[in-house]
């Protein structure tokens, strides 16, 4: 079973190189998934502890910030790769999903060891 939490944060980034943006801000939607049984009453996991997880780890560093300032590339994709890095330590991820606007998503996963 695949589940997911969906949380957001505001911040700021600009892109170097082919894809050049001076520095504007995004409400960034976060789509955590988590895959694993489900438990005898029917959960695979407490959303709202998902919720808090990703609020003390992720947003506290980036909600309102330049990420231009904390990361060297702060594209969706490189976002979603380093809360993925963040996370999987916490739950049975399935994916990362980073998107800046409605119609763009930056999906990261790893193949199952
Ligand atoms: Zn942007």
């Amino acid at each position: 079973m695949i589940v997911s939490r969906e949380v957001t944060f505001k911040a700021y980034h600009s892109h170097h190189g082919m894809l050049f943006e001076p520095n504007h801000p995004h409400d960034f939607s976060v789509v955590i998934g988590i895959e694993g049984e489900c438990n005898e009453e029917g959960f695979v996991c407490d959303y709202r502890a998902v919720k808090r997880t990703f609020n003390r780890l992720i947003k506290k560093r980036l909600h309102e910030q330049n990420l231009d300032l904390l990361f060297e590339f702060p594209t969706s994709e490189n976002l979603a790769k380093w809360i993925w890095n963040e996370l999987k330590i916490f739950y049975p991820l399935s994916f990362i999903e980073v998107r800046e606007k409605a119609h763009s998503r930056a999906v990261y996963r790893e193949a199952k060891i």
